[in-house]
C-alpha cells in the first residue's frame, strides 16, 4: 500500500507507453474451444482485481475472453477479496506508478457510476511525514502537472483540521482530496458482472499448473477438462509461485497481514468519511494506514511493512493478541479517543510481495502466448485498470514493456520467515 521508502528509491524514471490495445481478434485462428465460432482468443486464469481487468480490457479491444477463477471473483482467501483498497497518487515522485493510479481512478470511478451504492468513496487521502524531504515537493510538482488537486499542510494546519487525531512528531502533511477508497471486493465483482453482461465468459475452473514447453495450446482443469486458447494469462495472485515454481517461485512471497475495524461511539461521527480522511502514517516505524468508518464496518487501521510469509491456502486465519494490541498502542498515540472502542472485525490477507514492491507483467520465457500478472505487493490494487490496458497492449504487439515489471527484473527473496519490507 503506502510510499515512502528507501527500497523504492531504486524505481526507474520515465511512463509506460500503453497505447490502446489493438485488437487481438482479427488475426487469430481459432483453435477447438468453447468460443462461439471455436476458440477462445484469450483465457484468464484468476479473477481477482488484475485478472479481471485484464479481461475486461481484452474483451473491449474486441477479443472474445474467458475468464476462469478456482473459488470465485474477490473470494475471501484472495488478496483483492478485502473491504477497502486505498487509491492515491502520492508515490514519491514516481511517474509510472502515479501516472498509472491517476488514469486508473477515472476508470474506477466510471465502474462506480455503473452501479448503485457507490464503489469509489472520495474521502481523500492524507500522507502525513515526520520531516520534510525534497521528494515530497517533487512529488508534489509531478502530481500537480498531472493536473491532480493536492495540498501540503503544516503540522498546525493539520491539528486544527482534523483535532480528532494526535499530530506530535509530524512535520508536513500532502492531502489528496479527490482520492479515496474503493471498496475492494464489490468493485471486482461487479466488474466481473459487467464484463459477462458485456459479452465476456466467466467460469469457475481450478486450473492445474501448466506444463509449458513452447506455445500453450490448452490449460486443463484439475478434473481434466481441457480449455483450449490463442493465449494464456496467469493473473493467480499469492499461487502463482505454486503454478509456476521455477518461473515466479520466490520472486513472489505471500505475507501475512493483519487488518482491524473498530466502531467508534455512537453518534461520534468524527471518524466517519467526510470527517476524516484515509490516512498513511509515514512516521510509524512499521507504516500504519486507516480508513474511516465507511458504509458502518468501522474505522480500520492494519500496519504495511512487515509480516511472516504464509500460504494463501492453509494460512490461519485468526488475527494474533499480538496484532491487535499493536493497533490499539498505534490508536493510543494518534487517535486517542478510539483506542479503547470495541473492535468490530478483523481479517487476516497476504500481500504477494516481490523483492522491490514492483509488480511482475510478462510473457512466459518458454512460451510466447502465455503471460504472467501479479506481485501486487499491497498497492496493487488501485492499478488494475492501467495494468490490464497495459497487458492488453502487450498481447496485441503493441505498447512497450517497462524494464522494471519483468520476471528478470525481480530476484527471488531469500529464505523465509518475517518479511521486513514496504509494499509502497
Ligand atoms: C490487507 C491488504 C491491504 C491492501 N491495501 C491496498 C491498498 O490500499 N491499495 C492498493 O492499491 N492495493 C492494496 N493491496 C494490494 C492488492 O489488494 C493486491 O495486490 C491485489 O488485490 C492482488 O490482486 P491479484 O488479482 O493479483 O490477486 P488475487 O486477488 O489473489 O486474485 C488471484 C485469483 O487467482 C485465482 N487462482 C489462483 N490459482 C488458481 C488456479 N489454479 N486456477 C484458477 N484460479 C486460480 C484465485 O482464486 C484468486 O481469485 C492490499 C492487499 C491486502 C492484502
Amino acid at each position: 500500500m503506502p510510499a515512502l521508502d528507501v527500497s523504492r528509491r531504486g524505481f526507474l524514471a520515465g511512463a509506460a507507453a500503453a497505447p490502446a490495445a489493438a485488437s487481438l481478434a482479427a488475426p487469430a485462428q481459432r483453435r477447438g474451444g468453447e468460443g462461439e465460432g471455436g476458440g477462445w482468443d484469450a483465457i484468464i486464469v484468476g479473477a481477482g482485481v488484475f485478472g479481471a481487468w485484464t479481461a475486461w480490457q481484452l474483451q473491449a479491444s474486441g477479443a472474445r475472453v474467458l475468464l476462469v477463477d478456482a473459488w470465485a471473483p474477490a473470494h475471501a482467501q484472495s488478496s483483492s477479496g478485502g473491504e477497502t483498497r486505498l487509491i492515491r497518487t502520492e508515490y514519491r515522485a514516481d511517474p509510472l506508478y502515479t501516472r498509472w493510479a491517476w488514469e486508473s481512478l477515472a476508470e474506477w470511478k466510471a465502474l462506480s457510476a455503473r452501479h448503485e451504492g457507490s464503489l469509489f468513496h472520495e474521502t481523500g487521502a492524507l500522507y502525513i511525514y515526520p520531516r520534510g524531504d525534497p521528494v515530497i515537493g517533487r512529488s508534489v510538482a509531478l502530481q500537480r502537472s498531472l493536473g491532480i488537486p493536492i495540498d501540503t499542510l503544516s503540522q498546525a494546519q493539520l491539528s486544527r483540521r482534523w483535532p480528532q487525531m494526535n499530530f506530535d512528531g509530524i512535520a508536513v502533511g500532502v492531502l489528496q482530496p479527490t482520492m479515496g477508497a474503493l471498496m475492494a471486493r464489490r468493485s471486482v465483482q461487479m466488474l466481473v458482472h459487467d464484463f459477462v453482461a458485456r459479452g465476456g465468459s466467466y467460469r469457475e475452473v481450478a486450473v492445474a499448473p501448466p506444463a509449458v514447453r513452447g506455445r500453450l495450446d490448452a490449460v486443463s482443469s484439475r478434473q481434466g477438462e481441457r480449455l483450449a486458447a490463442d493465449r494464456f494469462v496467469f493473473a493467480c495472485g499469492p499461487w502463482l509461485p505454486k503454478l509456476f515454481p521455477t518461473v515466479v517461485g520466490a520472486r513472489i512471497v505471500p505475507i501475512r497481514k493483519e487488518v482491524f475495524f473498530f466502531v467508534p461511539e455512537r453518534g461520534d461521527e468524527r471518524f466517519a468519511a467526510p470527517q476524516m480522511p484515509a490516512f498513511v502514517d509515514v512516521s510509524s516505524n512499521d507504516l500504519h494506514y486507516g480508513f474511516p468508518d465507511i458504509e458502518a464496518r468501522g474505522f480500520k487501521v492494519a500496519l504495511d511493512l512487515s509480516g511472516p510469509v504464509i500460504d494463501p491456502d492453509t494460512a490461519d486465519r485468526r488475527v494474533t493478541d499480538q496484532g491487535l494490541a499493536d493497533v490499539r498502542g498505534y490508536l493510543r498515540r494518534r487517535f486517542p479517543d478510539l483506542a479503547d472502542r470495541p473492535l468490530a472485525e478483523a481479517r487476516v490477507c497476504q500481500y504477494e510481495n516481490t523483492d522491490n514492491g514492483n509488480l511482475i507483467i510478462d510473457r512466459h520465457p518458454d512460451a510466447p502466448n502465455v503471460w504472467i500478472a501479479g506481485g501486487g505487493s499491497g498497492h496493487g490494487f488501485k492499478h488494475g485498470p492501467s495494468l490490464g490496458r497495459y497487458l492488453a497492449a502487450l498481447m496485441a504487439g503493441g505498447g512497450k514493456a517497462e524494464d522494471r515489471f519483468l520476471l528478470a527484473s525481480h530476484r527471488p527473496h531469500a529464505g523465509e520467515g518475517e518479511i521486513r519490507q514496504r509494499a509502497d
